[in-house]
Formats: structure tokens, C-alpha cells, sequence
């Protein structure tokens, strides 16, 4: 099994290389902020939540998050693995999906962090935002507060991961190909 913990502030890319690792490697792709905004779009207790918390650009709680994260392997009991994007963004996120796994006899291969500068991020996001619809994607205020948030409550988990001897980092600038193959170098020597 190879489970993969995809860190990146907001625009680094994590979605669009998930895309194709998952395909490859045949894993499944837990995104949770797609999971919210499926659910706000559905209009679900869970997407009424976490709105609020969203569209300023901050992290929903970790209760609210740890639970549906779980909720959401659970759905895939035969998968061969799972990529996790943008999940764990907190230290009591990583703790709880650490004895989540453990339970069910699973562990994190590698967590890979793909590198890119705030400015480059910030061209990146306004520009998705021009077709996202994404309204955290239009604004550069709270593309700065997602920035703040991933440098105060997740930056940290680097520490967390190298103790553990699973954290890796790769530049994330160049073409999608390019970040594909670094990442690929990367999961093949596991
Ligand atoms: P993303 O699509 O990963 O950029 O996430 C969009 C938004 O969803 C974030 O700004 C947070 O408000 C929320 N979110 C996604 N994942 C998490 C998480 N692991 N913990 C807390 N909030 C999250």
C-alpha cells in the first residue's frame, strides 16, 4: 500500500498532481477541500459549517475535519492507497490521522511538500479564481490568510514528518511534467 501526504500552500498544485498520481499509481484521492465545497454545494449541515470558515480563508476545525477525513477512507476499504491533499494542515490533524491509520493497520509512506514562492502562488490562485468560481481564489486578502494559516498551523508538521523520517520536498515551479517526474523519483524509492 503507499498512502501520500501532498503539502503545499494554496496554488502549489497539489490537486493537479494528484489527478495524475492517482491514476498511475491507482490510489485514491481524498481532497478535503473538495469534500467541503461538494458539500456546500449540497447544501449539507456539514458544508453550512464549514462555509463561513472557507470563504474568510481559515481552517475549519479540526473535529469537524479529522471526522470527515475518516469518514471518507472508509468509504474505499478495498483501495490499494490513498493520496491526501490538504490533509493534515494541523499537528492535531497529523496526531489523529497517525492513530486512525494505525487502527486499521496502515501507515503514511511519504508526505512531499511541492515549493513554490508566495508571489508565483499568488499570480497562480487569481488567475484559477478567473475560472474557479472560487471565491477564497478572487481575493488576494484572504489568498494572504490561507498563506498565514499554512505558515502558522501546517508549516510545522515538517518537523513532525522529518522525526518520523517520511518528509520530502520538491520544487514545485516548472511545467506539470516536470513536477510530475520529481515527484515519481521521489514515490519509486520509497
Ligand atoms: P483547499 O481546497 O485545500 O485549498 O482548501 C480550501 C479550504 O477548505 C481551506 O482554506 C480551509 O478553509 C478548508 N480546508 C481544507 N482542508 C482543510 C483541513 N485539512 N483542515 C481545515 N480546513 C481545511
Amino acid at each position: 500500500m503507499i498512502n501520500l501526504v501532498l503539502f503545499g500552500k494554496p496554488g502549489a498544485g497539489k490537486g493537479t498532481q494528484a489527478e495524475f498520481l492517482k491514476s498511475h499509481y491507482q490510489l485514491v484521492h481524498i481532497s478535503t477541500g473538495d469534500v467541503f465545497r461538494y458539500n456546500i454545494k449540497n447544501v449539507t449541515a456539514l458544508g453550512k459549517l464549514a462555509q463561513s470558515y472557507m470563504d474568510k480563508g481559515d481552517l475549519v476545525p479540526d473535529e469537524v475535519t479529522i471526522n470527515m477525513l475518516e469518514a471518507e477512507v472508509e468509504k474505499h476499504p478495498g483501495a490499494k492507497g490513498f493520496i491526501f491533499d490538504g490533509f493534515p494542515r494541523t499537528e492535531a490533524q497529523a496526531r489523529s490521522l497517525d492513530a486512525f491509520l494505525e487502527r486499521k493497520e496502515m501507515t503514511i509512506s511519504a508526505t512531499i511538500a511541492l515549493e513554490a514562492t508566495d508571489d508565483e502562488l499568488v499570480e497562480r490562485l487569481l488567475k484559477r479564481g478567473e475560472t474557479s468560481g472560487r471565491t477564497d481564489d478572487q481575493d488576494e486578502s484572504k489568498i494572504r490568510n490561507r498563506f498565514e494559516e499554512y505558515n502558522q498551523k501546517t508549516a510545522p508538521l515538517r518537523t513532525f514528518y522529518t522525526a518520523q523520517g517520511k518528509f520530502h520536498s520538491i520544487n514545485g515551479i516548472g511545467s506539470i511534467e516536470e513536477i510530475t517526474a520529481r515527484l515519481m523519483s521521489v514515490i519509486d524509492a520509497l
